[in-house]
């Protein structure tokens, strides 16, 4: 600032409190692992598919039950591309099965 004077070991910065104290280093020890923490766990809860292992998923049929005729089966482009599952985890084809199977 024009006209402004700074006393003897002061610098333009130090109004900006640029150097960091021992009490904002330890809160930062404490915080960042916490936030971290927090962060994944919001990442589990979008995270609620199941692996295709734990319900036995395969690839064809069981009898006239499969993915393309269950409730839970996410089409892909066309009826025989691959598709997705709305509780099964992974690429899901329309003619697979899973234990999970609940018929439209
Ligand atoms: S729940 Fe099982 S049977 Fe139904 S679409 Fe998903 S993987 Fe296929």
């Amino acid at each position: 600032m024009p006209g402004e004077t700074f006393s003897k070991g002061s610098t333009w910065m130090s109004g900006f409190g640029s150097k960091p104290t021992r009490g904002a280093f330890v809160r930062g020890m404490i915080v960042l692992p916490a936030l971290a923490t927090l962060v994944t766990e919001v990442a589990k809860a979008d995270d609620t598919k199941v692996a295709q292992s734990a319900v036995q998923y395969q690839t064809k049929p069981n009898g006239d039950k499969q993915c393309s005729k269950c409730a839970f089966f996410i089409p892909g482009a066309t009826p025989d591309a691959n598709g997705t599952c709305k509780v099964v985890d992974g690429v899901i084809s329309p003619n697979g099965y899973c234990t999970a199977f609940n018929a439209k």
